[in-house]
């Protein structure tokens, strides 16, 4: 995916939901990840958006519609780009302890108010475990 330093399209209905006005964000759009405040992109991070880019089957608008409209559509679509985002890390670090750490991290994000509460945290941490994960 390339990633681009702007804002991305519906950024007023995205802001609208999410209120991520000046806050370092990234967007998933098609091909593209726009991130309008040049945050550091790791390749978990890339990982992650690529799932967003794929689901999207060419039409960002559409899914973006549903992705600000719908819980419960939002949920079934970060699940499997945060099992994603975990297993790519985990692909790339051995090490328990900073694995578990990460994994707590990532559950905590998917149940967070940036995406509107939309699990909790032990739920969140439910979806993570079942992670399929390279040795
Ligand atoms: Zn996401």
């Amino acid at each position: 995916m390339k990633v681009v330093v702007e804002l991305p399209p519906m950024f007023a209905e995205i802001d609208k939901v999410f209120h991520v006005a000046g806050k370092q964000v990234i967007f998933a759009w098609n091909d593209t990840i726009f991130n309008p405040h040049g945050a550091t992109v790791t390749p978990e991070l890339q990982t992650h958006e690529e799932v967003h880019g794929r689901r999207q089957h060419g039409d960002p608008v559409r899914w973006w519609t549903l992705y600000l409209a719908d819980p419960a559509f939002r949920l079934q679509e970060e699940i499997p780009a945060h099992q994603a985002e975990y297993a790519e890390f985990c692909r790339t670090h051995a090490d328990r302890n900073h694995r578990a750490r990460t994994l707590h991290m990532i559950a905590q994000r998917l149940a967070s108010p940036l995406y509107g509460s939309m699990t909790g945290y032990a739920e969140a941490m439910g979806y993570m475990r079942k992670t399929v994960q390279t040795p």
